[in-house]
């Protein structure tokens, strides 16, 4: 049997703190779908195809990994694909209680489905999208923390906010 795993999350956008991850869980199962979510209440800088897109672009062509917008609830998207892993990244303790709580949801949900916990290089620990959006935001240079597509994608975005602000100041 197929070991699938699905890696879920905002990606908004995706980091190379994110492509550490997909690339470890890629060595552990056969096939991973990193699954882009939509959840009404929350606010995204950028809209979900392009979320999708963003991420299918800085990974090429890898065909032990999908990617796929998914909305509702986690557990039924996981169980859609077959799969019984979910993927969510550790990066320091201060993501521990959330995830614990999230995981432990999700198994009084489906007691078969199993949540994986992995760990980016270290070097990827203190990175996450709003950081890096706030950073670009600023005028700082994304480039090391982002794909290059990514990194295009955040400087022309803080250029139209700038530009915007231009305009719309006296
Ligand atoms: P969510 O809204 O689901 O938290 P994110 O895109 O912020 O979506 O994160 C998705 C998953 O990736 C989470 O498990 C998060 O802990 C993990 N993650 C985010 N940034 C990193 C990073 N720099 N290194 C490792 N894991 C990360």
């Amino acid at each position: 049997m197929k070991r699938i795993a699905v890696y879920p999350g905002s990606f908004d956008p995706v980091t190379q703190g994110h492509l550490d991850i997909i690339r470890r869980a890629a060595c552990l199962f056969d096939h991973v779908i990193v699954a882009v979510s939509e959840n009404s209440p929350k606010q995204y800088t950028f809209p979900l195809h392009e979320r999708v897109e963003m991420i299918r672009k800085a990974l090429g062509s890898r065909p032990r990994v999908g990617v796929e917008p998914f909305s509702g609830l986690l557990t039924h998207f996981v169980k859609s694909r077959k799969a019984r892993i979910l993927i969510r990244g550790l990066r320091a303790i201060s993501d521990f209680e959330r995830e614990f709580q999230m995981a432990l949801m999700n198994r009084k949900l489906h007691p078969d489905i199993e949540t994986v916990f992995l760990m980016p290089d270290e070097k990827y620990t203190y990175l996450s999208s709003s950081l890096v959006k706030e950073v670009a935001g600023l005028g700082g240079n994304p480039k090391k923390l982002v794909p290059p597509n990514v990194s295009k994608r955040l400087k022309a975005l803080s250029g139209r906010r700038k530009q915007w602000k231009g305009i719309a100041s006296p």
